[in-house]
Formats: structure tokens, sequence, C-alpha cells
């Protein structure tokens, strides 16, 4: 049976620990979270950021512009927030409406309050190794892997799906830890066979329990970056945990995986973008 991977508890941990620095260090540290339109997933997730927000001592500052925004409405604020000295993070929530320009929004955000590394300069940096301001979910997966002392160095890590926000920023931090890395996509060959080789298997697709027992190699670490509703409309991952975890050591249950962790990791990059921003 696997051991479970509590990213709940861990993500308390360190909700925790951004908490205690902040108070004994008495930071005013403050994250503005923009969203445009009425998604209702992303309400519920906005919400989310705001009671970390609470629970780590930093303020929140919530945008709520209309469906209709246009791309030069959503600039005006990002350059508002980009002013205010009581902004340390920017965050916007995604997905954004179809005629808003995003890369051009997220390019606008000052580099430094970039606290998710949308910016291309960012994720240029998470490839050169350098992580003052890591994108979260990958982040979150290797704060996993370290306070659990499971060693990457060596190991065969398999990350399927290659976007630019989980996919390769994932792939990278893995490789800088001196994994053997393969990233599968929705084009990869027998991907059932490449992903039984991994030691360390990641899956974010976006395709509900898409990941069965064929998958997973017996002694695996499995790790569910995914958050779908399955046929009953339930949340569940990319994988299916039923099949995949007797076979594995280590696995990241959903919800209560990666999902707390990458939101921990937004509180840590703000904590971080502050301290950026201070020096
Ligand atoms: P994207 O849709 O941007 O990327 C999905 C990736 O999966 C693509 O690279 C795609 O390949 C690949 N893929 C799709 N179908 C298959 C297939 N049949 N076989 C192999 N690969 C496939 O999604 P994201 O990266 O943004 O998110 C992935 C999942 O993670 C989603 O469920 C999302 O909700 C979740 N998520 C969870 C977070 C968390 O905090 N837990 C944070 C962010 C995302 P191709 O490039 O060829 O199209």
């Amino acid at each position: 049976m696997a051991k479970i991977l509590d990213g709940n508890a861990l993500s308390t941990t360190i909700k925790n620990e951004i908490k205690a620095e902040i108070g004994q260090n008495h930071l005013q540290v403050g994250l503005a979270v923009v969203l445009v339109g009425q998604d209702p997933a992303s309400q519920i997730y906005v919400k989310h950021k705001k009671k970390d927000c609470e629970e780590c001592g930093v303020m929140s500052y919530e945008h709520v512009l209309p469906e209709d925004t246009s791309t030069e409405e959503l600039l005006s604020l990002i350059d508002r927030l980009n002013a205010d000295s009581k902004i340390n993070g920017i965050l916007i929530q995604q997905p954004l409406p179809g005629q808003i320009d995003l890369t051009a929004a997220n390019e606008r955000i000052n580099p430094l309050k970039d606290v998710d590394a949308f910016r291309a300069d960012n994720v240029g940096r998470i490839t050169i190794g350098d992580y003052r301001l890591p994108s979260c979910t990958p982040a979150g997966v290797m704060e996993i892997l370290r306070r659990e002392g499971i060693s990457v160095a060596g190991k065969n890590c398999v990350v399927v799906g290659r976007s630019n926000i989980v996919g390769k920023p994932m792939a990278m931090l893995l490789l800088h830890e001196h994994g053997t890395v393969t990233i599968c996509h929705s084009r990869t060959a027998d991907l059932a066979e490449i992903c039984r080789r991994a030691d360390i298997l990641v899956a974010a697709i976006g395709k509900p329990n898409f990941i069965t027992g064929d998958f997973v190699k017996k002694g695996a670490v499995v790790i569910d970056v995914g958050i779908n509703r399955d046929v009953n409309h339930k949340l569940c991952g990319d994988v299916n945990f039923a099949e995949a975890e007797p076979l594995a050591d280590y696995i990241t249950p959903v919800p209560g995986g990666v999902g707390p962790m990458t939101r921990a990791m937004l509180m840590k990059n703000t904590l971080t973008a502050k301290k950026l921003q201070d020096s």
C-alpha cells in the first residue's frame, strides 16, 4: 500500500512558517488577485487564495472585472497594481475571457511581482536554474518530494503534459535535481510503456482518471496534478487512484495533494517577492 502524500498537512506547515516569518519581521505583504468574469471554478480558487492570505498574515486585494473587460482595461489595472507599493504579488486568475490577450497581460506584470512565473523571462529563469519565483505548482510538487525525503537524483522521471505553467517547468525542476526526465504529451507514442518506466510519475494532463494501473511501475512515486470532474461531477485527478495506489510506494490524492501545495507556494512566492522588492 502506498504512503499518501498529504498536501493539506504539508501546506499548513508551510503556511505556518510563512506566517511566523511575516510576524517576526513585522512585514507588510500584499497579494492582488484579479478575476475577470464569473467562471465558477475561478471564483472558488480566488476564495481559497483569500483564505490562504488570511492564514499567512498577507493582505489580499481582490479585483473582480466584468466579463467584457478589454485587454487595455486589464493592462491599466495591472499598471496601477505595479505602481502600488502595498502590492507585492499580482496573480491574474486563469482562464481569461477570449477577447483578452493573455500574453500581453502576463508580460505587463512587474517581473518582481509575477508570483506564478507567467512572464517569459521568469519562465526562462527557471530553465537556467534561477528559482527566485518558481511556478507555484511545480514548486509545490518539489516541496512535497523534498519534505518527504524522496530523492530525485538518478531517478527516471516522467512528466505527462507540456504546458508552460505545469509540464515544462515541472520537467526543469526535476532535471535540476538530477532526475532523468522524459516529457510526454498528446502525440507521445506508447505512453503507458514510457510511464511504466517512471520512478517518479507526474500527471498534468487534465483528463479524469486517465493514468490507470497499466501506466504505473511497482514502487513508483505518483504525483497527480490534475483537477477534473468525473462523470458523476466528483472532483478527481488525472490518475485512477484506486488502480495506482496499490502499485505505488507514494501517491498524492485529489483533492488534498498538489492543489493545497500550489496555494502554499503562491504565499511563499508572495513573501519572496516582498523581500526581492525591498532588497
Ligand atoms: P493544459 O491543457 O495546458 O495541458 C495539458 C497537457 O496534457 C498538454 O501538454 C497535452 O498535450 C497533454 N495531454 C492531453 N491529452 C493527453 C493524452 N491523451 N496523452 C498525453 N498527454 C496528453 O493543462 P495544464 O497543464 O494547465 O493543467 C493540467 C491539469 O492540471 C489540469 O487538470 C489542471 O486543472 C490541473 N492543474 C492543477 C493545478 C494544481 O494546483 N493542482 C494547477 C494547474 C493546473 P499537448 O501539448 O500535445 O496538447
